[in-house]
């Protein structure tokens, strides 16, 4: 069993290899990998519970809705900071450590702590957002 197990696996951690820096849903995965033939359903569903947990993506929160997304974490650093997704294009951008701590800091005082693993702040990136020169 071990051998066909580890070969699906591979292939959803591949996927999200060759899109990093991009939140998939569950739907938009199975939709990918499915007409491919590579894994079915059932073990995807399995697979990024395991990879979630193992700490190789992210799980998030989709604004406005109760679906999750995921995302494949590039690296260790990836878990010490806060990330930023434009709701547009969908790009993820990083947060240096120094802006991280601004943000985390701000929330210091209140009882609430922040997961930075967690945490995506949504906006407008440089590409999207129209011109804000002067008007006239
Ligand atoms: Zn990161
Ligand atoms: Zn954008």
């Amino acid at each position: 069993m071990g051998r066909y197990n580890t070969n699906q696996r591979k292939a959803l951690a591949d996927f999200f290899k060759e899109h990093r820096d991009t939140y998939f849903s569950t739907d938009e995965i199975v939709n990918s990998l499915c007409s491919r033939g590579d894994i079915s359903k059932s073990a995807i569903y399995r697979n990024i519970d395991k990879l979630v947990r193992e700490g190789s993506l992210q799980k998030s929160a989709e604004e406005g809705s109760r679906k999750f997304l995921y995302r494949y974490v590039n690296d260790d650093r990836c878990g010490s900071h806060l990330h930023l997704k434009c709701l547009l294009c969908g790009s993820v951008y990083h947060m240096d450590d120094r802006q991280t701590q601004i943000v985390l800091s701000a929330a210091k005082g209140s009882s609430f702590v922040i997961d930075e693993k967690r945490t995506v702040l949504y906006g407008m990136c440089e590409r999207c957002r129209p011109e804000t020169g002067e008007k006239g």
